[in-house]
């Protein structure tokens, strides 16, 4: 079946009914960048731009990350791209940006956060990120990652306007973003839901812990419903919500989130025809209805079935 869904997919995201959904791609890498057009993504959702450092012990100057960002971006000319400022620290360790030994890595300094203590690192990035925006004709936002407050959030917008960059936006990783997403929203031009690390903050389960993977599992009703909540803030405030997690990859998961109100979904290329093609199956209404029995179910495999059921 999955086969035939992926000859099926006309490459244009949206539901049945022309809601438009687009369907981008996760990249790290320009070979990454190469794959996702391929696959037929509209657009970058998350440039994960630590990925092009994590072997580098001291910090790249504008010049080199300039021509890194610009091989990533350049297959994406004419198209939108969301790139992500360095996110490091837990998983992501960059040896330039050592915080140095924290009990807790996952609740320490990490994403934005070790930007506070060093700007001057996250003002070279977005001059090398506008440059590549010029260099690459890609059209660039840019997010920030692990934002926890909405003066978090106005704190890096300022910064990425004085860079001469037309949009910021923030990811939503942290409980406490989630419940204040309209505060977040007024801040920024868009939100991007990290269901991976909100998962990890909501269940208190950590992400690379095989024995709380279900936890983390995305059809978590308690995620749903905080997806939920940043949905209706994006509506109030006629302002994108997107989510970049793994969770988007999953075929009948995309359909769910589009009815709590996510207008983007971003994956790993080799998702995107799957996601596309399911996507295209059924109308909004049918995704808000699907949606409404997925938040609502007592536990994870019930949203699952509930969903298939309603959308099958
Ligand atoms: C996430 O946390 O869901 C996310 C997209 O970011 P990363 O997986 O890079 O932490
Ligand atoms: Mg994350």
């Amino acid at each position: 079946a999955e086969r035939d869904v992926r000859i099926d997919w006309n490459g244009a995201g949206g539901t049945a009914d022309g809601h438009a959904v687009s369907v981008l791609a996760n990249v790290g890498s320009a070979s990454d960048a190469r794959l996702a057009v391929d696959a037929g993504a509209q657009g970058v959702g998350l440039f994960r731009t630590e990925f092009c450092y994590l072997g580098a012990d001291e910090e790249p100057d504008v010049r080199t990350q300039r021509a890194a960002y610009t091989e990533v971006l350049a297959p994406f000319a004419g198209r939108p791209v969301v790139v992500r400022t360095l996110d490091a620290g837990a998983d992501k360790p960059l040896s330039f940006l050592d915080m140095g030994a924290e009990p807790n890595p996952a609740l320490g300094v990490r994403g934005l956060r070790v930007c506070f203590e060093r700007p001057g690192v996250l003002d070279r990035q977005l001059e090398a990120i506008a440059g590549a925006e010029q260099d690459s004709g890609a059209t660039v936002s840019v997010m920030a990652p692990m934002v926890a407050t909405a003066d978090e959030a106005a704190w890096f917008a300022d910064r990425v306007r004085a860079a001469g960059l037309g949009r910021a936006g923030a990811m939503i990783e942290v409980p406490a973003a989630a419940l204040t997403a309209d505060e977040l929203l007024d801040a920024v031009d868009f939100v991007s839901v990290g269901t991976n690390d909100l998962a990890q903050y909501v269940f208190a389960a950590d992400r690379m812990s095989g024995a709380l993977a279900g936890l983390n599992d995305p059809w978590q009703p308690a995620l749903l419903r905080l997806v939920a909540l940043i949905g209706q803030a994006g509506h109030r405030l006629g302002k994108p919500v997107g989510v970049c997690g793994e969770a988007a990859s999953d075929p009948l998961l995309a359909g769910v989130l589009a009815g709590l109100g996510v207008s983007s979904l971003s994956m790993a290329a080799a998702a995107v025809p799957a996601v596309g093609s399911a996507l295209a199956s059924h109308t909004l209404v049918d995704y808000q209805k699907a949606a409404e029995e997925a938040k609502n179910a007592p536990n994870a495999a019930r949203a699952r079935e509930s969903a298939f059921a309603t959308l099958q």
